[in-house]
């Protein structure tokens, strides 16, 4: 997945340009910056990419959420129903906004379960977040219906997620919202950045006032400009832009990499029968960022985990016993741990934690294999890596 791993001369003449007239800054100083504007040509760009009519970049992924659900006005006391398999950006990002995260289980898509989120709704409910998971992504069907029936905004963290599609339509872009993450180790990379994407004018005009202090972006003259409403800086630096900004123009070419990659290794594995591969709605085409699979038990992943790393297999996880990605590890939300006060209704918002177990979400990320795919790989590389893999796999079986 990382885009990182191809660095060259594009980005550095795209960072050059922008070091060359010292202009870092992405709004203002029109005279300085000699024609440079980078951060408005990567929100051009990503406007194709993403198939979105509007894109409002970010400083991270996680600001990507919280703007995309600020800017579509979830706030104070509001439901956000997301899954137990995430990254814990989802909740930080929601918390921020002083709305409440409400858990749901996952499927085995590795993406929210609909019974679940349906389960999950009550009148306090705003907004349905799906995280687009290891580069594939949850039943999209029938989450739009949930969400339409119920009047619900969805939004989609599609930050793991870049280039997979559903019915044709690049993901992010399927829901209300979509976000990104450019952070270093995703497939396009800024250093640290981040988008959200809508086809809706009201919300990304929101986005582009609330992430720049509320400033309204009329004229050409930042200092006359007003504030309707307050905002944050969530903005993204002219360097960052820059970098991503040659990223995204070698998309293409790193999709096809990460393609070649997983097709290599899925069928090494797909000649053993105890291999089963995440399901993958109709109509969905996977990004190839990771290779996940499940396995028929907790102890048989452990151990397959325990020889891969033995065996010099490295970047594959299982997330049961992961810290940053599964419920079961999160005990900073669980006890609230805060630095500072956090709101009544937020705190018995999230009293369901303390009870509240996930066994379907359990079910599936116990036996669950996730493997990255790099880019650096050569096809003989990956060749034997497969091998390997299937040869591994097969000792603990
Ligand atoms: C990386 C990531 C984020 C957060 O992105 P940052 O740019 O690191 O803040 C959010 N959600 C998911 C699913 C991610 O993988």
């Amino acid at each position: 997945m990382p885009g990182f791993e191809l660095f060259g001369e594009l980005e550095k003449q795209e960072v050059n340009d922008v070091l060359d007239n010292g202009v870092l800054m992405r709004y203002g100083f029109d005279g300085m910056r000699k024609g440079h504007w980078k951060a408005k040509a990567l929100e051009s760009e990503l406007q194709n990419t993403f198939q979105s009519k509007h894109v409002q970049l970010v400083s991270s992924g996680t600001a990507a959420v919280s703007v995309a659900l600020g800017s579509a006005g979830v706030g104070a006391g509001d439901e956000v129903i997301m899954p137990t398999f995430t990254f814990v950006a989802s909740f930080e990002a929601i918390m921020m906004l002083g709305a409440i995260p409400v858990l749901a289980d996952i499927d085995d898509t590795l993406g929210l379960n609909p019974e679940a989120v349906e389960a999950a709704i009550t009148p306090k409910t705003k907004a349905i977040m799906v995280v687009q998971m290891c580069g594939s992504m949850a039943n999209m069907d029938a989450l739009k219906a949930i969400a339409e029936k119920h009047n619900l905004l969805l939004v989609e963290d599609a930050c793991q997620a870049i280039g997979g599609t559903f019915n044709g339509q690049p993901l992010g872009s399927v829901g209300d919202l979509g976000c990104f993450s450019f952070d270093f180790v995703k497939t396009i990379t800024c250093g640290e950045g981040g988008a959200v994407i809508t086809n809706n004018e009201k919300y990304y005009t929101n986005a582009d006032h609330y992430s720049d202090h509320g400033h309204d972006h009329v004229g050409s003259d930042r200092g006359a400009e007003t504030h309707p409403f307050l905002g944050y800086n969530f903005r993204i630096s002219e360097l960052h832009a820059a970098v991503g900004l040659a990223q995204v123009k070698r998309l293409p070419e790193f999709l096809d990499i990460q393609r070649r990659n997983f097709n290599i290794i899925r069928e090494a594995l797909s000649t053993i029968p105890e291999v089963v591969f995440r399901t993958v709605p109709e109509g969905g085409v996977e990004s190839c960022a990771f290779l996940n699979f499940f396995l028929p038990d907790l102890e048989t992943s452990r151990k397959v985990i325990e020889a891969f790393k033995n065996g010099g297999v490295d970047a594959c996880w299982n997330y049961f016993d992961n810290n940053w990605h599964y419920i079961r590890k999160w005990d900073h939300l669980k006890n609230l741990k805060s630095l500072f006060p956090i709101s009544k209704e937020v705190k018995e918002g999230l009293e369901y934690l303390q009870t509240r177990t996930f066994e379907k979400s359990d079910h599936y990320i116990s036996r669950n294999i996730s493997c990255l795919i790099k880019l650096s790989w050569t096809e003989e590389e990956v060749k034997q890596r497969a091998n390997k893999m299937a040869e591994l796999i097969k000792s603990v079986l």
